[in-house]
């Protein structure tokens, strides 16, 4: 029988569950958009974009997914022919790289594989070789999504000033934003792009690009009007124009989801996700006590709190996702990046989630190893309540 009727979990890696309050505020008539209050509001979610991010830099905003904001990034900064270092530690790093060599740039890339983080002593040696600062930008992701590892961007900034090397330090923040700590002025942080539809908690369709004055003054030659960062940071240009028609329905969800962030308060924001994610790992401790199963990240001190990836270790991925989705209308997030024989797949934990979410979640996966006899130590739920119970 399926027991799946009933409010859906959609806890895959973005987009992540929308507040109803959302949807609500987006649930209106199209507002006029040459005056009013939809410029007011406009206006209003450029001091919160950068309070999410702890930056007193600029934000553009973009009509369009990570991808947009991505190439926008890259496009205001890179000029044909221009060397990239990218810092790959899963797929999208490697993806936001092979964009800039889409774009005609040079893509140098230290691979750390799929389970560890950025090995930063190796990062130093390489800006420490490229004597003439032959490299412009080192392309880092915060939280790699398909791996669930999370790198120490501050760190980052540490050994590129250590090596005295000139190049732009760009993040990758679009799973983190907004669920894992992320201090971009504080960090040293150039350019950092991210979407809505993650931790920010707004159906995918808007994205950002923040960045400061050492990343405004490099401007290369790749950009083109439409992706121009330039307009979209003045007021004057951007709420008047807003190089076309606003996305007008995301702005009122935006604003409701970043006043939710505001009345939660950011640094109680990411205590919640911190916790959750220990909840989750408290599960995981007891379920890989016997077989295989394992979180993908080892060291707790490299794993997202916005995601978790997990190696079931038989190819029993695919058909414990169907399971908890069909049986129990919980959705997990599919594997990236590796064998299906592995068995891998992902649980997004982002944004708009509590204890009982999570607690339904892991419920549901631990009869899931049970209905399909996949190997796994007793005790998972007990331990995550327990954390629950303590919190
Ligand atoms: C989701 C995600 C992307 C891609 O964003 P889209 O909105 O799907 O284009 C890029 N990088 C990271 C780290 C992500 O989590």
């Amino acid at each position: 029988m399926s027991l799946s009727h009933g409010r859906p979990y959609l806890a895959i890696p973005g987009p992540s569950v929308m507040p109803d309050a959302v949807l609500r505020a987006m649930h209106r008539a199209s507002p006029n958009i040459y005056e009013g209050e939809l410029h007011e509001i406009t206006a209003s979610l450029v001091p919160d974009l950068k309070a999410v991010a702890m930056t007193d830099s600029n934000v553009a905003i973009y009509i369009g997914n990570g991808h947009a904001a991505w190439e926008a990034a890259l496009a205001n900064v890179l000029s044909r022919g221009d060397t990239v270092l990218v810092l790959a530690t899963g797929r999208f790093c490697i993806g936001w790289g092979e964009m800039a060599a889409g774009m005609g740039a040079k893509v140098e890339t230290i691979d750390h594989g799929a389970q560890s983080p950025i090995d930063l002593a190796r990062v130093e040696e390489v800006l420490a070789a490229d004597k003439d600062g032959r490299i412009k930008a080192v392309l880092a992701v915060h939280v790699d999504t398909s791996t669930s590892v999370k790198n120490d961007i501050a760190g980052l900034r540490a050994v590129m000033d250590r090596a005295g090397h000139p190049a732009l330090l760009m993040a990758d923040c679009i799973a983190s934003l907004g669920c894992d700590r992320f201090e971009m002025d504080a960090w040293g942080v150039d350019v950092m792009v991210s979407g809505c539809q993650k931790g920010l908690m707004t159906p995918a369709g808007m994205s950002f690009v923040w960045f400061n004055e050492k990343a405004r003054a490099a401007r290369g030659n790749c950009v083109t009007t439409y992706w121009d960062w330039r307009p979209r940071v003045d007021p004057e240009m951007y709420f008047q124009y807003f190089d076309g028609t606003a996305p007008t329905h995301h702005i009122f969800g935006l604003r409701t989801a970043l006043d939710m962030i505001k009345a939660e308060g950011l640094d109680n924001v990411f205590a919640r996700h911190e916790k959750l994610a220990q909840i989750i790992w408290a599960a995981f401790d007891r379920w890989s006590s016997e077989g295989p199963m394992h979180l993908n990240i080892a060291d707790p001190a490299h794993r997202s709190h916005a995601v978790t990836s997990v190696v079931i270790g038989s190819p029993n991925g695919d058909a414990l996702r169907h399971w908890c989705e069909h049986k129990c209308g919980l959705t997990l997030g599919i594997g990236l990046g590796r064998s299906p024989a592995d068995g891998y797949f992902r649980i997004g934990h982002m944004g708009h989630v509590n204890a009982h979410m999570i607690m339904g979640a892991l419920g549901t996966i631990d009869a899931a190893l049970k209905a399909l006899h996949i190997p796994h130590g007793k005790g998972a739920l007990e331990a995550a309540s327990q954390l629950v119970a303590t919190a």
